[in-house]
């Protein structure tokens, strides 16, 4: 599943919803725009609350272009099955 990391507007906030990280509990804000396009904006300072990502950035990866860490991953898709999360063009 590709997860599209990068620019939130302020107008997008409001359709984010709050999910952790079922690993490390990073909390992250998510949008699923349609069942195989995510977008995702950290909250915290998740280079140092996530250990994969915290691995990512000691590498010399920005974490802004890291797109969630696996378990994340698993955790929205999860929140997904379990209709925890919606799915924007499944809604409307
Ligand atoms: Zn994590």
């Amino acid at each position: 599943m590709p997860i599209t990391p990068g620019r939130i507007t302020p107008d997008d906030d409001r359709l984010m919803e709050e999910l952790a990280c079922r690993r490390c509990a990073t909390t992250v804000l998510v949008r699923k725009n349609t069942r195989t396009q995510t977008s995702i904006q950290w909250l915290a300072d998740a280079g140092e609350t996530c250990t994969e990502l915290a691995e990512q950035r000691a590498a010399g990866k920005p974490t802004g272009l890291v797109s969630g860490c696996t378990a994340l991953r698993e955790s929205i898709e999860d929140a997904v099955t379990e209709g925890r999360l919606s799915v924007l063009d499944e809604v409307r």
